[in-house]
């Protein structure tokens, strides 16, 4: 075998030992809830397309005629021809869900993160981030030529120790956590950490990935706090608001230099514009049915009772089994009754922490809630046994 065949096998046969090795697995989403894999049908746990937008019949009209209108791809960077004017129309909207001057649409979350960071840091600077930010927020990190230290999850103190300690140091400082964790759940003291923040001039993004639509009557984790914001408020258009894409929130003068500065904006191709007018169409339903938008949260907490497991803070839950296989085993067993519940494993989790990251969905019948909680229950128990 040659070197780089002979590195790749080694690689997954290490991997599919320790139970890591990860596969693809076609599924077809058929509405919000419902999935075809294997030749069955199974009701979904595991998508973030909580509101079920992905499949709207207003979210799908408006895709298809921007199809009709303008074809299937923008054709080039947003900062050549591919800026279609449904992107800045988006833009707005989004700028007004989050009560910012402006915002900037990206072609993902990831390329958000990876685009923000680095244009808002360099070398002299400091970037402080939750231990359990989202892969891309590190990501973006990496990029970035600013020092990196990491504090412990949800620990204001820990933060505002390390701004006393290095902040001085450092010419510009950007803080960084999710919004709602995406692999926990819980929500970040954004109050607490927007206030500790702007006392130590730095600089908070906020990834607001799975707050958008569900939290705050839709408008997202930083509005389920009282007043503050942080001043730089990142999200994604693929998980509640049911398309693709990401973007940030921000003051003029910070999107217009990301405009200007951010790799990902210039060096990648625009929006798709059915991408746009489908985010456009979905923000359309997430603005006039506030009741929808409480649904994800609802449903989740109707599982942590049923468990009697402390209430859910957003549509995200994890029950955890530590060792890989046996969160495996678990997902294996709620496929045989008909659930998709997929296991999560090291590294998207820390070690020894893999588990079933069970998500909920405005469309989910509470009998099959109520059907998965004791599925559930009965693996705990025998996990337990
Ligand atoms: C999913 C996710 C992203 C990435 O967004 P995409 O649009 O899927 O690239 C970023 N941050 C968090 C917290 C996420 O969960």
């Amino acid at each position: 075998m040659d070197s780089l065949n002979a590195f790749a096998a080694d690689k997954l046969a290490a991997l599919d030992a320790a139970s890591l090795k990860r596969t693809l697995k076609p599924t077809g989403r058929t509405d919000g809830v419902h999935v075809e894999r294997g030749g069955r049908t199974l009701i979904s746990f595991s998508c973030n397309d909580y509101l079920g937008l992905s499949h709207h019949p207003k979210v799908k009209a408006a895709a298809a005629a921007a199809i009709e209108a303008w074809g299937t791809g923008s054709g080039a960077s947003r900062l050549v021809t591919g800026d279609n004017p449904l992107i800045g129309e988006l833009e707005t909207r989004l700028a007004k869900l989050k009560g910012t001057e402006a915002a900037c649409v990206f072609g993902s979350g990831y390329l958000a993160n990876a685009g923000i960071v680095p244009t808002l840091t360099g070398e002299r600077d400091l970037i402080l981030i939750d231990e359990l930010a989202h892969a891309c927020l590190w990501a973006g990190s990496q990029l970035s030529p600013a020092r990196t230290v990491m504090f412990r999850h949800n620990d204001v103190a820990h933060l505002e120790a390390l701004l006393i300690e290095h902040r001085a140091a450092h010419r510009r400082a950007l803080v960084l956590t999710d919004g709602v964790f995406s692999m926990d759940g819980d929500l970040a003291p954004l109050d607490r950490l927007t206030t500790l923040c702007a006392a130590h001039d730095a600089w908070l993004l906020s990834d607001d990935a799975h707050g958008v639509g569900v939290l705050a009557e839709g408008r997202g984790s930083s509005f389920a706090y009282d007043g503050v914001h942080p001043p730089l408020q990142m999200g994604t258009l693929s998980k509640a608001i049911g398309g693709y894409g990401g973007y940030l929130c921000a003051s003029r003068p910070v999107i217009d230099l990301i405009k200007t500065r951010a790799r990902t904006v210039i060096y990648s191709t625009g929006l798709p514009p059915a991408s746009a007018a489908a985010a456009i169409a979905a923000l359309d339903v997430i603005e006039t049915d506030k009741a929808l938008t409480g649904e994800p949260v609802r449903k989740a907490r109707l599982f942590t009772r049923a468990l009697g497991l402390p209430d859910a803070q957003s549509p995200i839950v994890p029950v955890i089994f530590g060792a890989a296989e046996a969160a495996l085993a678990a997902q294996q067993a709620l496929e045989t009754l008909g659930f998709l519940v997929v296991a999560i494993r090291p590294p998207t989790v820390p070690a020894d922490t893999a588990r079933l990251r069970i998500t909920f969905s405005a469309l989910h019948a509470d009998a099959d809630v109520l059907r998965l909680a004791e599925a559930v229950q009965a693996l705990l128990t025998r996990k337990a046994a």
